[in-house]
């Protein structure tokens, strides 16, 4: 597999898009060079463990444009896309590092409204930011405003999260509607004249997910679908396995006017950036309880059943339209939107 633009030689935007490119990246340059146990599972956090209890740690930077967005705010993204990473691999979120890369001339007072939102995200997300860093650099070398945050969490021994545990018949579990990040930062772009009411679910979701593994140990492993949408996250489980998933297009939670906007715009809502929302795969016969308690948290009310795991084609990601037919749902390839997190 190429892995590098072949006329270039170079990096091309689409090596940060969360699809293929990316994962060819990360492969054959980061993985080739960094290889350990830990970071060669890919999860979104490594997790390290110890005797009683294993730490898990995360990276994310945040390059977002615009850095205010319906709905959001470069700073709360920041707190929350780590937050999340931690929390999908079962861990308690507690402390975050935050860094700055800063352009020379961006306003106090913006740099001010970024903070305080980054505060109040920690607060309700229950973490504390213990570390920082500030750099300033010319202007025209960084747009605006780069974050970046690592965070660590403690993760319970007893609780086991991983695709190998994924079994047929084992169903895939979605807390909301799709696409909604990723259209809300594009429609606050200047180039996109377009005024709808679609706010990104940016959100802090280590309390629902911590609801539901204290109701259960039957869930297999979780990834929230952001860069690259559902399509993404999907195939990240279904890649080099022996099984496939199947998903529902009717069963698939999307507002309305999400799915008016990809139209209008020729997008795929299932390739769509979520800041908010999480993939749970869990044992069919526990499905119902989860469901149940994620309905009753205010990030898991459009909480739905969207697929199954299935025996065939292994590997792959099968989706069954609202018309019935079925096709083959792929990792994304090319960069639909850059610096949409
Ligand atoms: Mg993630």
């Amino acid at each position: 597999m190429h892995i590098i633009n072949m006329k270039e030689n170079r990096i091309v935007l689409s090596h940060g898009s969360g699809g293929k490119l990316m994962h060819n990246l990360i492969e054959n340059i980061f993985l080739k060079s960094f290889k350990n146990d830990i970071l060669d599972k890919l999860y979104d956090s490594g997790i390290i463990e110890f005797k009683d209890f294993d730490i898990c740690f995360t990276t994310d930077s945040y390059t977002v444009d615009p850095i205010f967005f319906k709905g959001g705010d470069i700073g709360k993204l920041s707190i929350c896309g780590t937050v999340n990473d931690l929390a999908v691999t079962g861990a308690i979120p507690l402390y975050l590092s935050s860094s700055f890369i800063i352009e020379e001339g961006f306003e106090i007072k913006n740099l001010e409204k970024i903070v305080k939102s980054m505060h109040a995200i920690s607060k309700k997300a229950k973490v504390k930011i213990v570390t920082g860093d500030t750099k300033v650099v010319e202007k025209g070398k960084v747009d605006k405003i780069f974050i970046n945050t690592s965070g660590i969490g403690i993760r319970d021994k007893r609780i086991k999260l991983g695709i190998e545990r994924i079994k047929e018949g084992d169903v895939v579990i979605i807390n909301g509607g799709i696409a909604e990040h990723g259209l809300a930062v594009l429609i606050s772009r200047d180039t996109f004249k377009i005024d709808a009411d679609i706010k990104s679910d940016c959100a802090p979701l280590s309390g629902l997910i911590l609801e539901i593994l204290k109701e259960t140990d039957k869930i297999k492993f979780m990834r929230d679908p952001t860069r690259g949408g559902i399509s993404a996250t999907l195939n990240e489980i279904v890649k080099n396995r022996d099984f496939g998933i199947i998903i529902y297009e009717e069963k698939i939670p999307v507002k309305k006017e999400v799915l008016s906007i990809c139209e209008i715009l020729g997008f795929d809502s299932l390739n769509i950036a979520n800041e908010g929302k999480v993939i749970v795969i869990c044992d069919r016969k526990e499905a119902d309880i989860v469901l149940k308690k994620m309905r009753k948290n205010i990030y898991g009310k459009k909480a739905e059943i969207i697929g199954e795991i299935v025996k065939k084609p292994e590997g792959k990601v099968l989706i069954e339209t609202v018309t019935g037919s079925l096709r083959v749902l792929d990792m994304p390839v090319g960069e639909q939107f850059p610096r949409i997190c």
